[in-house]
């Protein structure tokens, strides 16, 4: 086992988490708030420079990013958070501000790549090829792993904008999908912030056990997953993010997940063991920062 040390970056829209740290685990590490691109990197650096002095140097950065990124390699932006709606951090050019002031190898994916990796090096999906990682939080993204590393293709994976049935659950106060693009996607009627919008409420933890929302989420989730499983057919998938939080959220998917299915594809792992195809992540919150790690030590392989 290598004593190398490297650093990984989970850039978030509201923190980033930033590590020292290598297969091994975490050796150190720190939140640092989402504000400007130059207070928040300046932020990371500075904290890289200090826990460097602290730890020894580190041989590589790796960075899962918030996105849409550009993961093509041949392209003037390659590296850059693109077209996001956060204000400021469009075309931030995130590989290039770590290259040029380390001078060192950068590996870089979108933040759901990198748990899909972290997971599969480390967490619930060891040995699990392909595997998706799918997370509903403020957000919803997922991540896939094909073949021992992040599926890029002409862009990346976008799973949080699967267009799925419009539920239709009496007594929400607000029906609309709340995606700004799509008349019914995923992320538009699970996340956190459009569940707390569907039902009128300041924050989706505040529904109660047994409210509507949680049979209505399940059941959505389920039409992704389904969508997930058609199309990928990956062997495990793993759910996380805050929202997998609310009661017994993970039971109603894989029971609608099946139902949706009807027997369609007769495999045990979905007929006879759902609860080990969808499954809750192995290393929490960690998983992010865990696969940023990771990507810097196949970074300085390369
Ligand atoms: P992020 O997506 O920003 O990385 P999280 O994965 O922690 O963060 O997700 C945050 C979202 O999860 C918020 O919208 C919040 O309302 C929701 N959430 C947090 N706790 C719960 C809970 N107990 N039940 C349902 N939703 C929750
Ligand atoms: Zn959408």
């Amino acid at each position: 086992m290598s004593d190398l040390l490297y650093a990984g970056i989970e850039a978030g829209g509201t923190k980033f988490v930033v590590a020292l740290g290598n297969s091994e685990g975490i050796r150190d590490c720190e939140t640092i708030d989402t504000t400007t691109p130059a207070e928040t990197l300046d932020n990371v650096i500075d904290w890289l420079d200090a826990a460097s002095r602290e730890h020894g140097r580190f041989e590589a950065i790796g960075i899962g990013s918030f996105g849409p990124v550009d993961l093509d390699r041949e392209s003037a932006s390659y590296g850059s958070i693109t077209t996001t709606p956060k204000p400021g951090w469009q075309n931030v050019p995130l590989v290039q501000v770590f290259e040029e002031r380390f001078g060192l190898p950068v590996g870089f994916d979108t933040d759901v790549n990198a748990a899909a990796l972290g997971e599969h090096l480390y967490g619930a999906g060891q040995g699990i090829d392909p595997l998706v990682y799918l997370t509903v939080g403020t957000g919803v993204g997922g991540g896939v792993i094909v073949n021992g590393g992040p599926l890029h293709g002409l862009l990346h994976p976008e799973m949080g904008h699967l267009l799925v049935p419009a539920p239709q659950t009496p007594g929400v106060v607000d029906p609309r999908c709340q995606c700004p693009f799509h008349e019914s996607c995923l992320e538009g009627f699970v996340c956190g912030p459009a569940i707390a919008k569907r039902w009128g409420v300041a924050k989706a933890a505040a529904l109660p056990a047994g409210a509507p929302a949680w049979e209505e989420v399940g059941e959505t989730l389920a039409h992704g997953l389904v969508n997930i499983t058609v199309t990928l057919s990956p062997r495990r998938i793993i759910v996380g993010g805050g929202v997998l939080k609310g009661p017994g959220l993970l039971d109603t998917a894989r029971r609608h997940f099946q139902r949706l299915l009807n027997n369609y594809l007769r495999v045990p792992q979905i007929t006879d063991d759902v609860g080990n195809y969808i499954v809750a992540p192995g290393l929490g919150d960690w998983a992010g920062v865990r696969g940023a790690l990771a990507l810097a030590e196949r970074a300085d392989e390369e």
